[in-house]
């Protein structure tokens, strides 16, 4: 199965560390929610699991796939998605069907496989019925989840989601971030950076930075408890 091994990892903007000598490993099929005060680390480490950032110590394997090995940065980032906090910035293409299609185009699939892979992700994310329409006519939650299929249907073994405001907003949210969770089998285990209690209790796991390390790791109900702790 899937892993993100985390060795010994630091970060540094310029001289500043931002992330210190962190380790651990995240487990495909097993959710992770990550917490902590603004500044703890929290974006700069999801980049360092997809390689869109590089450790200055210690590494980040990926199925055993350095991110520190420049060759293997695209076969990392197939293996690890990531949703951006706005999904405009993701939806590139004027209609529902061609927008999800569009990344497994550019990983060069099949025609057919790009068919029944849109048709899963539109059911996945229910969106069936917006299948032919624009995307510029679809609401913000309705804009999230095609943000959401197009990523899901290159089957990412893990996607992080950093802070993404819109699954949570209180109207359309919750309801796509439980479309995200519903099914831990699916094959892509979400990694979610979150302030709001109520997503990162729908993770298996709960991880709380701060001043870049890791001050608890541990089950979500568990780690939720200990609120005091949390002081978010
Ligand atoms: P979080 O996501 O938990 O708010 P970040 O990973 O964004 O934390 O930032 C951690 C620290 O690194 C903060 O002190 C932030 O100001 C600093 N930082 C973030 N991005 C940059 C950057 N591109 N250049 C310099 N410092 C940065
Ligand atoms: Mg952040």
């Amino acid at each position: 199965p899937a892993v993100i091994q985390v060795r010994n990892l630091t970060f540094s903007y310029d001289d500043v560390a931002v992330l210190q000598d962190i380790s651990v490993d995240l487990a495909f099929g097993q959710s992770v929610a990550i917490l902590g005060p603004n500044g703890s680390g929290k974006s700069t480490f999801l980049r360092c699991l997809n390689g869109l950032l590089q450790p200055d110590g210690g590494d980040v394997l990926v199925d055993g796939l350095s991110t520190a090995n420049a060759a293997l940065v695209a076969d990392i980032r197939r293996r690890v998605g990531l949703l951006f906090q706005n999904p405009d910035e993701q939806i590139v293409s004027a209609l529902v069907d061609s927008d999800i299609a569009f990344g497994l185009e550019n990983l060069g699939y099949p025609h057919e496989e790009i068919v029944s892979r849109v048709d899963e992700a539109l059911v996945r994310f229910q969106l069936q019925t917006h299948r032919n329409r624009s995307t510029h006519a679809l609401s913000g939650g309705e804009r999230q989840r095609l943000a959401l299929a197009g990523v899901w249907a290159m089957r990412p073994r893990f996607l992080l989601l950093d802070e993404p405001t819109a699954l949570l907003d209180p109207k359309a949210g919750l309801e796509s971030l439980d479309l995200l969770f519903a099914l831990p089998g699916d094959g892509v285990t979400p990694v979610i950076v979150t302030h709001e209690a109520d997503a990162a209790a729908r993770a298996d796991r709960v991880i709380v930075l701060r001043e870049g390390r890791i001050v608890e790791d541990g089950p979500s109900g568990a780690v939720l408890s200990n609120a005091s702790r949390l002081t978010l």
